[in-house]
């Protein structure tokens, strides 16, 4: 690959745009990763979670091109979400809310044609006092806590559930469903555990269909399949599992234009409270990304960017707007303003930063700036 060539039509649309950044996201990456995890699942379905702004890569423009891969079953965390989200799916696409409704929110969500997941008794029954007063039948999916005691409807509840479910033909449950808390360790016992308990709420509920899996949970195997399985950060190119190779293509690219060069002497401090202190004389470069971009303020002195390949190490501190690299390793020259270096890539992943920033690829993705100028391919 030419770097300088594709560097410089990069710069070209920056300067365009007007922004200092280009984040270009791979919808056809996406599509793949969506086919090859629906490709492991078969005939067990897959729906997308799309929250947090589909992990931070616009919810609009992935749950577009994966209901074009024939996703139907889409995932946001807060009501807000799906509000945003329906009007741009056609009314075939499910918008399903993973937090739950507010007390409030019941009639706009009925009326939206959104299905709230049910993660309590309590909301259980206000979701039907909605569809009583709205005389009809309402869809739902119940959460059930299988060990992670976060969301769902804790053991000692399920029975009141069912009872409640026997007594009132008010609200249509499409499946029953739980999360799994260390689907991304193939080897914790916290998976048997929590397999064990949901077939054990399966057998208590033996009339619904079972969704499990998030994309760790995919990689389990076809005990932790269900229905339905949802991915989130394995459709985005983040590792499913860790500690083994990664088998999901990149979606995101991140490059950063230089804004200023400098060599500086040995000794020289760089960035605030001057952390860094220069050992020898070093050749400097300012990008225009910083920790309110998303460059992770835990990336001070620590981690770096490339430029053809070069790994060109962060020093001194993140700054708000900025950060400086040291591109000695690059001839003199190489590097000017206005040049362009990569922060995700060919040769950074987004693991690998997140890995240089005590972080997960999670925190990465949805931290990723609006300032940069983003392109879908
Ligand atoms: C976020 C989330 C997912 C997706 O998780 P990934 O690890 O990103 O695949 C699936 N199910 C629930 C309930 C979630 O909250």
């Amino acid at each position: 690959m030419d770097g300088g060539i594709v560097n410089s039509r990069v710069l070209k649309s920056a300067i365009d745009s007007g922004a200092c950044g280009y984040l270009t996201v791979d919808l056809a990456a996406l599509s793949r990763n969506y086919d090859k995890l629906s490709a492991i699942v078969a005939p067990t379905k897959t729906a997308a979670v799309v929250k947090a702004d589909s992990y931070g890569l616009g919810a609009d423009q992935v749950s577009k091109v994966l209901y074009g891969r024939g996703c139907r079953h889409f995932f946001v965390a807060h009501f807000i979400e799906a509000l945003r989200l329906r009007p741009q799916l056609p009314g075939d696409a499910t918008i399903f809310v993973l937090n739950g409704l507010l007390s409030g929110n019941e009639a706009t969500c009925a009326d939206g044609g959104i299905v709230p997941v049910i993660n309590s008794l309590d909301q259980l029954q206000q979701w039907s006092q909605t569809a009583r007063s709205l005389q009809r039948r309402l869809p739902a999916v119940l959460q059930f806590d299988t060990g992670m005691s976060r969301l769902g409807i804790p053991p000692e509840d399920r029975s009141a559930v069912a009872t409640h479910l026997q007594a009132s033909d008010d609200i249509d449950i499409l499946f029953i469903m739980s999360h799994l808390a260390s689907a991304d360790e193939a080897s914790s016992g916290q998976n048997a555990d929590q397999l064990a308990e949901m077939r054990r709420v399966a057998t208590e509920f033996p009339q619904y269909d079972v969704s499990f899996a998030n994309s760790g949970g995919i990689f389990l195997g076809g005990d932790f399949h269900g229905v339905l399985a949802r991915p989130g950060i394995a459709l985005y190119g983040g590792a499913p599992t860790g500690g083994v190779a990664n088998p999901m293509e990149a979606v995101v690219r991140l490059d950063v234009a230089v804004v200023q060069t400098r060599t500086v002497p040995e000794g020289a401090r760089v960035g605030y409270a001057g952390v860094h202190v220069t050992k020898g004389r070093t050749r400097l470069a300012t990008i225009a990304a910083g920790y309110a971009d998303g460059l992770p303020r835990s990336l001070s002195d620590r981690g770096a960017v490339y430029y053809n390949g070069v790994r060109l190490p962060i020093v001194g501190r993140v700054s708000m707007d900025s950060t400086t690299i040291d591109i000695s390793a690059l001839p003199e020259g190489a590097l000017s303003f206005g040049s362009m270096v990569e922060v995700l890539g060919d040769h950074q992943t987004v693991d690998d930063l997140a890995r240089d920033a005590g972080l997960i690829s999670y925190e990465i993705l949805t931290s990723l700036g609006h300032r940069f100028h983003r392109q879908y391919r």
